[in-house]
């Protein structure tokens, strides 16, 4: 991967034709789309409704540039070759993030996002 900057306020990133860059791709729109999130909120995430949001955006936006890129890492993903998108698929995968990030915890953004 080559990140490139252009001095006129944007990035160019070029990235090589191997799996493992494009994975890494699929990362960064993936954390970009969650950057994107977080500028429009223009504060931190406070609920686990607002953490499942931005992770199925997240994840629809790595969808559409699997199915840009025609491949998939696993018959979980939310576009899989042949199989196409699933909204279901993302939404698993959003869950999964979650608990990964939250566990059992329902403190702080893992909550319900009122005050206690
Ligand atoms: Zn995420």
């Amino acid at each position: 991967m080559n990140v490139t900057p252009v001095f006129d306020g944007t990035i160019a990133i070029s990235i090589s034709e191997t799996r493992k860059s494009r994975d890494a791709a699929a990362d960064i729109i993936h954390e970009g789309a969650h950057g994107l999130d977080d500028q429009k909120r223009g504060r931190s995430i406070s609920s686990r409704n607002e953490r499942k949001e931005t992770e199925v955006n997240a994840y629809t936006a790595e969808a559409h540039f699997q199915k840009a890129e025609n491949y998939a890492t696993s018959f979980n993903d939310g576009w899989v070759p042949g199989l196409g998108f699933s909204q279901e698929k993302v939404k698993k995968q959003a869950e999964s993030s979650i608990l990964v990030a939250c566990g059992q915890s329902t403190a702080g953004s893992c909550g319900s996002g009122e005050q206690p």
